[in-house]
């Protein structure tokens, strides 16, 4: 396609990319149109042109959505977090139902005619929800320290203080920071020239308890800090009701990861405890917890549901984080049977043993190292007996990357009754449903259940359940 940059065009946008962008074609080469809607007809402006697509920007609409609206926030352009704030929410979980379905369908070749589809679970308030805010501090023109969001797709921090999707505290806490910083004269980090201190805010908290962490990220030494700040920080903190934990997280690296390995204690505890449905948890600031409470519990239960664990029944937690749906299994599964769980972030195995004790259950076990390596593994066997490689359900709850090739070889060898799939990327779901259903060692499975779960209200991100089942015949007969 001859296109110029800079010419004018009209599409009409036919679906939503996985950053919220609008996909429309032109001459069946796709445009990619950020804040256009499917549905509408626009004229956009060329940006950049690639062989087979290209960007280009919203210069009018001539034909809006019925479902467009007009963003509650502000900043809702520039920022780079909530994409889909310009959507309804009915439209965004529309959109993001059929996310699934398409993804399933067309990336898993998943036939779903024989299979429960569940309407997506989305939230009666859509805002506020977020329990964990990670806000970069930056220094504004005039040198002062400043925090808000990354602009889309960039590292300039858009100032704002009154995050519409956070726990108005977080917005708090962020604000009395600053104020502190500029008191004392603290450097906000400079990432070209690595140099200044404050990196980030990181604040958490726990919805049913109203406990909270706080923990600063910075780029120099934790006793250089606490000598010249540490006393007047906590003063400023630690009389905000529920701050239960304040601590300096030390990264000193040119990373675009927020947190460094290092967490000191500034004050009080090193983690905070909350509760979901009947089951405590105690959480460290490098482990990885749910931002969305409300929502959490129903995808747990639903996960739980699927799962349809039985007094005395094996259970293998893939990816178990700090034990959260590892716990509810282990409730459920009784004294006589037995839950397993493998997770790589040390932190997070040894709140998942401390969680264990917490709620006496101690019919679990948790290893720590990548589920790859670690299921099937000699060490694990040696451990816990034939549970090491056998199971009668497995639930994997992994990253956006899903799950490793060779963890899905494994599971499959280990022939569990069922399979629950918890997932935050409906693409990577659909590549490992499609291992699962085409099966190894003599079984396969078949999506049995699939529901969506929105964790992530103005956001494009959505989570799924799947719940996959052992074939009756398994047309696979490998030994
Ligand atoms: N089930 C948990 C955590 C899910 S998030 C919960 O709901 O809270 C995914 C988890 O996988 C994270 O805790 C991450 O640290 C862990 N992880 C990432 N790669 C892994 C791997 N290769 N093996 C085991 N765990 C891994």
């Amino acid at each position: 396609m001859d296109f110029k940059k800079n010419q004018e065009v009209i599409v009409e946008i036919q679906d939503l990319g996985k950053d919220g962008e609008g996909i429309g074609h032109f001459d069946g080469y796709a445009l990619f149109v950020k804040e256009a809607l499917p549905g509408e007809k626009v004229r956009v402006k060329i940006m950049k042109t690639k062989k087979n697509y290209g960007f280009a920007r919203l210069v009018e609409i001539l034909e809006p959505s019925p479902d467009r609206v007009e963003p509650a926030c502000k900043v809702a352009r520039q920022c780079g977090g909530c994409t889909l704030q310009h959507l309804s929410y009915e439209g965004q979980l529309r959109y993001k139902q059929k996310k699934v379905l398409d993804c399933l369908t067309r990336i898993g070749g998943t036939d779903l005619s024989a299979a429960v589809v569940n309407p997506i679970l989305g939230m009666d308030n859509p805002w506020n929800y977020r329990n964990k805010a990670q806000f970069p501090v930056r220094a504004d023109k005039d040198g002062n320290p400043t925090t808000g969001f990354y602009a889309s797709r960039t590292h300039s921090v858009i100032p704002m203080t009154n995050c519409a999707i956070q726990d108005p505290i977080s917005n708090e806490i962020v604000a009395k920071i600053v104020s502190f910083m500029k008191r004392e004269g603290v450097l906000a980090y400079d990432e070209e020239k690595h140099s200044g201190l404050v990196r980030h805010i990181f604040v958490r908290k726990a919805f049913s308890t109203g406990e909270i962490m706080v923990c600063l990220v910075i780029n120099g030494a934790f006793r250089g800090f606490m000598e010249s700040y540490g006393e007047a920080l906590t003063s400023v903190l630690r009389d905000i009701d529920g701050v239960v934990s304040i601590l300096v997280n030390v990264n000193r690296e040119r990373t675009n990861v927020i947190l460094g390995t290092h967490t000191k204690v500034l004050w009080g505890k090193d983690t905070i405890t909350d509760a979901i449905g009947e089951i405590k948890y105690q959480i460290s600031a490098q482990s990885f917890y749910q931002v969305n409470p409300p929502q959490t519990l129903r995808l747990y239960q639903t996960a739980l549901d699927f799962a349809d664990v039985k007094p005395g029944e094996t259970v293998w937690d893939m990816y178990c984080g700090i034990g959260t749906i590892t716990l509810f299994l282990a409730a459920a599964v009784g004294g006589s049977g037995q839950v397993l769980g493998v997770e790589i972030v040390p932190e997070a195995v040894e709140n998942a043993r401390t969680n264990a004790a917490l709620n006496q259950l101690t019919n679990v076990e948790f290893f720590c190292g990548a589920a790859e390596e670690v299921v099937g593994s000699e060490m694990v066997r040696d451990k816990v007996g034939p549970a090491g490689m056998k199971a009668d359900v497995v639930v994997v709850d992994p990253p956006r990357k899903g799950c490793d090739g060779v963890l899905l070889d494994t599971i499959l060898a280990m022939k569990p009754k069922r399979i629950v799939y918890v997932s935050c990327d409906p693409a990577t779901l659909a590549r490992d449903v499609k291992v699962l259903a085409e099966g190894a060692h003599g079984t396969k499975y078949e999506v049995k259940k699939v529901q969506a779960c929105d964790m992530f209200p103005q956001g494009g991100h959505v989570e799924t359940v799947v719940l996959m089942s052992k074939s009756e015949h398994p047309r696979c007969t490998q030994p």
